[in-house]
């Protein structure tokens, strides 16, 4: 098989990753992909939101099937025109794919079938925001209704942040349109989860869980980011958890877009807040997670392309997914000042390492080859290094170790990624 992977980024490096390893496959390009993906696949220079430009390249090259890593091309139907040209891809429609578009949206879907989720209320006007606000409880949470990098949430704490927030989503525009409408949410306390799952428009497969860590300093502090690190599987996902959401989210949502007319395909990424009611949905997006991806994918022991088919064709019921029995840790190696400002173009070494040793990976991010054919820093965050363990602890261990083994010029990374396990007793 030929399989095009579409997006640049260390999800979509761990991805064609492990399409590589599928006994099925051939011959992988990656559009327009980075440095490390390079290395098993052929990177071909099409922007992600160019569709036509793409599906010409997937039907001239026959390619047999095209995975979309990102939001911003699923949001916008790429999935459509590849289909419409009769091309084999995985991930939903633009129907589909609103799920993740649009706040106002997945949070009316969520009402309408009892999915729980906090409260909230939608505004199309900043006048209408704000005489709400003033009557409304503190902490509040703003949302841009669009796609906005995932910086479009707002937590605030006092009456005038929140106004503040008004005027920043929908009157400055600092995320453009997607600011047009705002989602006003209730605060919630808890912790966060992510569950990734494949569905196939009726079957949902839940893979294991992971957690983030968005912010930018060690303790969860500074500005909020792309994501700085990840631990997979999370010992805050309990089987009671997991119970729950098998009965009130996972299976609830999917059927719920199809009674709507939108079956959904592809990826459903569930972030959970475990709050002291029960776990509720603080959102969806409709594609894998960066950087969970690069601790979900590792431990996976299916072949991914038998699982994309199966999503593709409807026959998911068949597959039922299998992970292996131990933990990963991805931190993320950024530049100095990100996500702010920061220097490129620093040359990386250390790559070779990783090669002799098994359960260790490094995904490339923000990197690019330079005029000599160096690798060099291209972006806020460079490398996500993963390494697996019999447990979080070690796996945790090992992670941090590998971040050693790899040096550029400005390089920064978090020293708590995963720390938070070691307040509970009964991981393993
Ligand atoms: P979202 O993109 O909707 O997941 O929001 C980004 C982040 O904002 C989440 O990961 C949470 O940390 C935080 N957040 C979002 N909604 C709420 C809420 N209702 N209460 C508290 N924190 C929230």
């Amino acid at each position: 098989m030929k399989v095009l992977i579409v997006g640049s980024g260390g999800r979509e490096h761990a991805i064609a990753w492990k399409v590589a390893k599928s006994a099925r496959v051939d011959k992988i390009y990656c559009a327009p992909g980075n440095a490390g993906i390079a290395e098993f696949a052929e990177c071909v220079p099409i922007g992600a939101m160019e569709f036509d430009k793409m599906a010409a390249f997937a039907k001239e090259h026959q390619v047999d099937l095209t995975v979309i890593g990102m939001d911003d091309p699923l949001v916008g139907g790429i999935v459509d025109v590849f289909e419409k040209e009769g091309l084999r891809v995985f991930g939903p429609r633009k129907n589909a794919a609103i799920l993740e578009g649009s706040k106002a949206f997945s949070k009316d879907l969520m009402k309408k079938y009892k999915i729980p989720t906090a409260g909230y209320e939608t505004f199309d006007t900043p006048e209408a925001a704000l005489l709400y606000l003033e009557t409304a409880e503190m902490p509040i949470v703003l949302k841009a209704d669009g796609l906005a990098l995932g910086k479009g949430v707002l937590i605030c704490n006092t009456r005038e942040e929140a106004k503040d927030g008004v005027k920043t989503l929908m009157l400055d525009k600092q995320f453009g349109s997607a600011g047009d409408r705002i989602v006003v949410e209730e605060f919630m306390t808890g912790r966060e989860v992510s569950v990734l799952s494949f569905v196939d428009g009726d079957t949902i497969r839940i893979m294991t869980s992971a957690q983030d860590h968005k912010r930018a300093k060690n303790g969860d502090q500074g500005l909020n980011t792309g994501g700085m690190g990840t631990f997979s599987p999370s010992p805050f996902y309990t089987e009671e958890v997991d119970e729950f959401c098998r009965k009130y989210v996972y299976q609830a949502t999917v059927d719920a877009m199809k009674a709507e007319g939108r079956p959904f395909k592809g990826i459903i990424f569930f972030g959970l807040m475990l709050t002291e009611k029960g776990p509720k949905v603080l959102e969806y997006n409709a594609r894998f997670g960066d950087p969970e991806t690069q601790v979900v994918l590792p431990r996976m022991k299916n072949d991914i392309v038998e699982v994309f088919e199966a999503c593709v064709d409807g026959t998911l019921d068949q597959i039922q997914l299998e992970f292996e029995d131990n933990a990963a840790v991805c931190v993320v190696l950024a530049s100095d000042g990100y996500p702010e400002h920061y220097e490129k173009g620093y040359p990386i070494s250390g790559f070779e390492n990783f090669k002799d040793h098994d359960g260790y990976y490094v995904f490339h991010a923000g990197t690019k080859f330079d005029d000599e054919g160096r690798i060099v820093t291209n972006g806020g965050r460079v490398l996500g290094v993963t390494a697996k363990g019999e447990n979080l602890k070690l796996a945790r261990e090992n992670a941090y170790r590998a971040t050693g083994w790899i040096e550029f010029g400005n390089k920064y990374m978090r020293d708590d990624i995963g720390k938070a396990i070691d307040e509970v007793q009964r991981f393993k």
